[in-house]
């Protein structure tokens, strides 16, 4: 039984876990040992929800000046 490196609750045998990633894949972080932990798999998939929503609104922000800032810096909460 490991701690889940997201939320630090144990991951045991009868629960889904992904390997997850120190730094992002989408970052260029690699497969290896030294840059993979466990994660349930609830906990990697919302984080990777928010790395891969945060890259999206970078991009976009990029190519389009007009592109709404995240929702959070406009002062909407709940998002
Ligand atoms: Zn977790």
């Amino acid at each position: 039984m490991w701690p889940c490196a997201r939320c630090g609750r144990p991951i045991t045998l009868a629960m889904k876990w992904d390997v997850g990633h120190i730094l992002d894949r989408a970052l260029g972080g690699s497969d290896d040992l030294t840059n993979t932990r466990p994660e349930h798999s609830r906990c990697n998939q919302a984080a990777g929800g928010q790395r891969g929503a945060a890259i999206t609104n970078a991009r976009r922000a990029a190519t389009n000046p007009r592109a709404l800032p995240p929702a959070r810096d406009r002062g909407i909460r709940g998002i």
